[in-house]
């Protein structure tokens, strides 16, 4: 069993995982966000969104001033404190979103992949395919470091794109609903790790890690943490961690928010 005394660091998935697939609601997982901010526990959000799309739910979730990975571990925005670290506010790792989108034009130019990026079309019609607002949906297009995109290809032609990429120095990642092209360097577990080094020479000890995750995108992540909740997700694949990974996982019955307090709750308190 966890104690909330332990050197704690919390990172977690977003959608699906903290707020609902659908609703975007989180209240279920609101007790335990009030007990880890009492504890001064950080709760990482961590996500394919953008930086600006996750600092405004960082804000409602009442977690301002964390740390938080966006944009799938290309951009880690440091905590509001660590002002005297080289790269605050914001660390970006590998090819930026200009660089990458111009070489999807040009596999687009050379090869007519089919795929739509959200550079691709307006606010309105982002916020129809995500249920977002108008005004929430334009920060979901502040890529920094990443582009996502609607595949309306084949799968054959999938693998061949991601290939291309791939010799490119890029990744083809599948978020909740979209995909993702970042570099190649780039991901959930190396950023986490950066923050865990980061806390560590703050605390003088090495913190504790709990993940908490949904889809197959989470397991890097996941496999780096000490602890791991797999929320029960909507991805039939479900998420798979390598069996060498030492990391002692909890599978929930519930899904989204629901599962998140299932998990939190059955960590720390004896079974
Ligand atoms: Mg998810």
């Amino acid at each position: 069993m966890l104690s909330l005394d332990a050197p704690l660091l919390i990172f977690t998935d977003l959608d699906g995982t903290l707020l609902d697939s659908y609703t975007y609601d989180w209240q279920p997982a609101a007790d335990w966000l009030a007990r880890l901010r009492e504890k001064n526990i950080p709760v990482i959000l961590c996500s394919s969104k953008t930086a600006a799309e996750m600092l405004h739910i960082q804000k409602l979730l009442g977690l301002q001033g964390l740390p938080l990975i966006a944009e799938n571990g290309a951009v880690v925005e440091l905590d509001s404190r660590w002002q005297t670290h080289p790269d605050f506010p914001r660390q970006i790792f590998g090819a930026s979103h200009a660089e990458i989108s111009a070489v999807l034009s040009k596999l687009r130019a050379r090869s007519a992949f089919k795929f739509t990026t959200f550079d691709d079309v307006d606010e309105s019609t982002i916020a129809e395919w995500t249920g977002l607002s108008p005004a929430q949906a334009s920060l979901t297009r502040l890529h920094e470091a990443s582009v996502t995109l609607i595949w309306r290809d084949s799968d054959e032609r999938m693998a061949e794109f991601a290939r291309q990429l791939n010799d490119l120095g890029l990744q083809f990642v599948h978020g909740a609903r979209f995909w993702h092209v970042l570099d190649i360097t780039s991901g959930k577990n190396y950023a986490a790790n950066g923050l865990i080094d980061l806390y560590q020479r703050q605390w003088k000890r090495r913190p504790v890690t709990v993940g908490l995750g949904d889809g197959p995108n989470d397991a890097p992540l996941l496999e780096a943490m000490d602890y791991a909740v797999i929320v029960k997700g909507l991805n039939r694949e479900g998420v798979v961690l390598r069996s060498d990974s030492a990391v002692q996982v909890y599978r929930t019955q519930h899904k989204g928010p629901e599962g998140w307090q299932e998990g939190m709750t059955r960590l720390f308190t004896a079974p």
